[in-house]
């Protein structure tokens, strides 16, 4: 029987074996080096918070990797020697394959900082994060304060992970506005707010010179690149993006630019080895799209369609429009096909803004200046449907019908029949005046 082998227990792997044994009797084994069963990544800030166990984030019991044949086996691969097939793992051990899936997935960026390296210092990507999390900032008695380094989406949920157990944080952004290369000015400026509402010592246009440890090794501050300033802390959270973790396939003579270099059809250049999820570079554009997009549900897309591929069914991984979804602290963001900051802008793209006066909410929606096409919306505070945005896109729908049908992408119209003659009304003044 042929014996498939998967590297890495996230959402990408685990979601490829589970299509792969429905649709085969293929034997499977899916290694890691981190847990032993699969979790929800995404889920782990709330076990810090104390809204659920470790345990909550697995999605399936424990007896359904047996009950389904997918084997599983702990373990970290050091080297692949893909002419013998051969898995060298760091504790001697080998695996034999006949196909191979890598999908290893991404590791909080380092920049060489003096002192990255010292105890109290970590990422928030792996469980391994959240246990030296656990250990370093049980409370605020042990941590006095803590500092971030990096403002993206997994910062801002950092900051908000030690704002439960009233922990001071401080946020060193190195942008002048919150994670304004992605959000446009009027959202990223009322984040901006938002996270010091929280408390929050927000510094924009700030870096990270150094990091400096007491007489045990231990962070006890860090410096500021631009000042000197020397700010106290007792952690340190490294949040500055993350990339491909693929390091242990240097050396090996599978193609790797920043990530698995992979064709449409999520294959390397290698025979019978395939790359999918955060660790997996497309070679050419789809569309918009980025290379790399370390999000949770393309990694489960690419998973769905190379279990096609490997079971005899070979297709083109498609991704469709794209959507994504997160939280900046109380305000939840949602954004569907493409709105780009005022710094990536596309020259045709005009965008219409609008904010609700209390600062908690606001939409911006991109439209292409010549034709009126509607290219995306994000939504802050305001949930939407997506199915109604990914028809639109499709049906490739203008600005106006957009705007006034966006009742029907909305999930709460209360919210709308209060402020819907509002935002139409600052649409149309809009378009007067451009
Ligand atoms: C705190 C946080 C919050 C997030 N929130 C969101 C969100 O709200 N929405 C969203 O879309 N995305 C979110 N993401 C991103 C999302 O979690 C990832 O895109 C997704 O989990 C990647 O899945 P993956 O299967 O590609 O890789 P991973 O989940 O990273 O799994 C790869 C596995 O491979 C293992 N591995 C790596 N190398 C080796 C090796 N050499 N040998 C053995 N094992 C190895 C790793 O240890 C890991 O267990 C979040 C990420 C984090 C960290």
């Amino acid at each position: 029987m042929e014996h498939i082998v998967i590297i890495g227990n996230g959402i990408s792997g685990v979601t490829a074996a589970r299509h792969i044994r429905k649709l085969s009797d293929k034997t499977i084994t899916i290694v890691s080096a981190e847990t032993d069963y699969f979790f929800s990544r995404t889920a782990l800030m709330y076990v810090y918070m104390g809204h659920m166990k470790f345990e909550h984030t697995q999605p399936y019991e424990n007896w359904f990797w047996e009950k389904n044949r997918i084997d599983l086996k702990k373990g970290y691969v050091k080297t692949i020697e893909t002419k013998s097939k051969t898995l060298h793992f760091a504790d001697g051990d080998t695996l034999q394959y006949d196909k191979l899936i890598i999908a290893t997935g991404s590791k909080p960026n380092k920049f060489g900082w003096p002192g990255q390296d010292l105890d109290g210092v970590m990422g928030m990507y792996h469980k391994q994060d959240l246990d030296n999390l656990e250990k370093h900032a049980p409370s605020n008695d042990v941590c006095k304060h803590a500092v971030i380094v990096g403002g993206g989406l997994i910062g801002i949920e950092l900051a908000e992970m030690l704002n439960s157990r009233s922990i001071p944080v401080t946020f060193l952004v190195r942008e002048d506005s919150f994670w304004n290369g992605v959000l446009p000015s009027g959202e990223s400026e009322m984040i901006n707010r938002h996270i010091k509402k929280h408390h929050i010592d927000l510094r924009l246009s700030t870096n990270l010179r150094e990091i400096k440890a007491d007489e045990n090794g231990k962070v006890k501050s860090v410096i500021i690149e631009e000042t000197g300033e020397e700010i106290p802390c007792n952690v340190v959270g490294l949040t500055a993006g993350v990339s491909p973790n693929i390091d242990f396939l240097k050396g090996s003579d599978i193609e790797v630019g920043r990530g698995v270099k992979v064709n449409r059809f999520l294959e390397t250049n290698i025979k019978d080895v395939y790359a999918i999820g955060d660790c997996a570079e497309q070679r050419e554009a789809i569309g918009n799209r980025r290379p790399i997009e370390a999000v949770w549900y393309t990694g489960r897309m690419m998973g769905e369609t190379l279990a096609q591929t490997i079971c005899g069914n070979r297709i083109e991984y498609k991704p469709g429009h794209w959507f994504n979804s997160a939280k900046f602290m109380d305000i939840e963001y949602q954004t569907y096909g493409w709105v780009f900051s005022e710094r990536n802008k596309q020259d045709y793209e005009q965008h219409f803004h609008w904010k609700h006066k209390d600062d908690t909410k606001c939409i911006t929606v991109a439209y292409h200046k010549d034709t009126n096409k509607f290219l995306g919306i994000n939504t802050f505070g305001i949930r939407m449907r997506h199915e109604v945005f990914d028809r639109w896109l499709t049906e490739e729908r203008d600005v106006d019908y957009v705007m006034k049908n966006l009742q029907e992408a909305n999930f709460d119209p209360e919210f709308y029949s209060h402020y819907e003659a509002e935002i139409l009304s600052a649409y149309n003044n809009t378009l007067q005046t451009t």
